[in-house]
């Protein structure tokens, strides 16, 4: 797998922001973008599109369960990607560890590829709830909370620590970073072996978000 850089915009953006977005960052193979569900769309551009990640998935399959997106649906529409286990989903929607099973289960089905976030206490009881033979097919995305939202990532060791640990368990699933990654940390968290960051405030804007990939493309 190519070095990805995801842009989880989580609950931002409105439509006109994201078609100006649009018009400013310009796809490359590097680049999976994760917008809000109303806007996935938006993003397909005949002949140029951008890869897509959604934030969630229902851990149903179609059927009766108002409100619920399916896996089905997200993969008719073009999603290739789906963040699941996101410590904000953990904390504000009380997400478990079997209800984030049961999302990898549906996304799998579908032929979706999970990004499964982790802090560091959720590795053991979240790899006890995945099916195992799931496990490689998934991607693990170390995402500590304490260093959500800043500019400041977490400590190399510490990314490296929790990378050895979860390839005890995930030892050929690709393994990415998401924290506080910006424009000017990217450069020294290559050397990292990662495959790939998860990027949120640094992505909302274009123009810094461009300065981003540009010191990717340029290191790589
Ligand atoms: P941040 O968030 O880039 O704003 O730190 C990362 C994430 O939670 O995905």
């Amino acid at each position: 797998m190519s070095f990805k850089v995801i842009a989880n915009f989580k609950s931002n953006l409105t439509q006109k922001e994201v078609i100006s977005w649009v018009k400013t960052v310009k796809p490359t193979p590097n680049i999976v973008v994760a917008p809000s569900f109303i806007h996935l769309s938006s993003f397909l551009i005949p002949n140029s599109s951008y890869a897509l990640a959604a934030q969630d998935v229902s851990p149903f399959p179609p059927g009766s369960y108002t409100g619920a997106i399916n896996a089905g649906q997200l993969k008719d529409l073009g999603v290739s990607y789906c963040i699941v286990g996101h410590s904000e989903r953990r904390r504000y929607f009380h997400e478990t560890t079997s209800e984030i099973a049961g999302k990898v289960r549906e996304l799998l089905s579908a032929g979706i590829t999970p990004i499964v976030c982790l802090e560091e206490k959720d590795i053991v009881p979240q790899f006890a709830a995945l099916d195992n033979e799931l496990v490689p097919k998934c991607i693990f995305c170390f995402e500590p909370s304490a260093d959500i939202g800043g500019t400041t990532t977490a400590p190399h060791d510490v990314i490296k620590s929790v990378q050895l640990k979860v390839s005890e368990f995930a030892p050929n699933s690709p393994f990415m970073y998401g924290g506080s990654v910006t424009s000017d940390n990217i450069s020294r968290l290559l050397s990292l072996g990662i495959s790939g960051v998860l990027v949120a405030t640094a992505s909302l804007d274009p123009t810094s978000f461009n300065q981003l990939i540009h010191n990717v493309t340029h290191e790589l």
